[in-house]
């Protein structure tokens, strides 16, 4: 192996530049030449390949967002589109692929090599944290301070006016920033796709909260809850206002909504995220040098480890319900 190519895939998560800048280093200190290409998929297609040198890769480990760039590729869910892709590849002569993205790109990944026999090592980055075979992605702990940091802020206020907030995190199909954010940010009410909670629970819980004193209380509402969002992306429309409106008619007080959106993929990576994006590009670039064949990297009680993207997809961390049920017993 000579020349690798690196490209970010998929929804952008802080982190992703400090894993660029590991593999760009990694590999030229391991002797590859490294390719950077522009907007995920979508540039192998479109040939944004580029040669990219320990400089290209100065001041930015500690940037939101990724410098290469990222972007969704239709083109790439079909077989002629992915044989294209192969071809452009071979073209600028890179013998393997870091992809940096979740589960989605590493769909991708996965069947680029297996139809095109491109190697490719992946690198787990996503701020909803649903991929298995590693503890945490990159982007997840920076967003979980990034809610945290907005619900303090919106804390203050629901205690001065004495509201009740609906506070909607991003996770399609999956609510684990929810339930981290919402622990460590101590949200009366965790409402998440895997364990969806009734009107009622959350009601009841509310004027118990009330009875003794509370002067406010924050409801934290995974996006995915209620709404069909994978099969009808643009009519989806955010369950948290509904649960607004009951709240509000049922316990008859002020009910106010935040929808946090794209801020939460934004800011300046995290220390944890820094470190963790930084190993597992490294690892990535051995990975392919050692051979390994559709690979993903991961970290698992603070060890790199490597493990196949087939049962990295397969094997979603399940729901720590511990977890949820200590956050309810510490918001009675
Ligand atoms: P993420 O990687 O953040 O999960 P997406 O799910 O949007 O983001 O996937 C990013 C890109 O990966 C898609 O635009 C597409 O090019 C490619 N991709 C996703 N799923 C598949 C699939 N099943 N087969 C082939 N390519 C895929």
């Amino acid at each position: 192996m000579k020349r690798i190519g690196v490209l970010t895939s998929g929804g952008d998560a802080p982190g992703m530049n400090a894993a660029i800048r590991a593999v760009v280093r990694n590999g030229i200190y391991k002797k590859l030449e490294v390719m950077g290409i522009r907007h995920g998929f979508l540039g192998t297609i479109k040939n944004t390949y580029h040669k990219m040198v320990r400089g290209s890769v100065a001041d930015i480990i500690h940037r939101g967002g990724t410098v290469l760039q990222t972007a969704r590729c239709d083109e790439f869910l079909s077989p002629a589109g992915r044989a294209q892709a192969a071809e452009n590849i071979r073209k600028a002569g890179i013998d393997g692929l870091v992809i940096i993205g979740g589960d989605g790109s590493m769909r991708g990944a996965q069947l680029l090599e297996q139809e095109q026999d491109i190697p490719v090592a992946c690198v787990p980055a996503t701020i909803d944290n649903d991929v298995g075979r590693t503890d945490f992605c990159i982007g997840f702990d920076t967003a979980m301070n990034t809610v945290i940091d907005a619900v303090n802020k919106i804390r203050d206020t629901a205690t001065s006016h004495e509201r009740i907030f609906v506070v909607e995190v991003m996770g399609r199909q999956r609510g684990f920033l929810t339930l981290h954010a919402g622990l460590a940010a101590g949200a009366e009410s965790i409402v998440i796709p895997e364990r969806p909670l009734s009107i009622d629970d959350i009601c009841k819980k509310l004027e118990h909260g009330f009875k003794r004193g509370k002067k406010h209380s924050i409801i934290m509402v995974a996006e995915g809850v209620g709404g069909d969002f994978q099969v009808n992306r643009d009519l989806y429309q955010s369950k948290a206002f509904s649960l607004a409106e009951d709240i509000s008619r049922q316990v008859g007080r002020e009910t106010r909504v935040i929808i946090l959106g794209h801020l939460q993929r934004g800011g300046n990576p995290s220390a944890r995220d820094r470190i963790l994006a930084s190993r597992m590009g490294a690892h990535a670039v051995d990975l392919l040098l050692a051979g390994e064949k559709s690979v993903m990297s991961g970290v698992v009680h603070e060890q790199l480890v490597h493990t196949s993207i087939e049962l990295a997809l397969a094997e979603e961390p399940a729901l720590n319900k511990e977890m949820l049920e200590l956050a309810h017993i510490l918001s009675l």
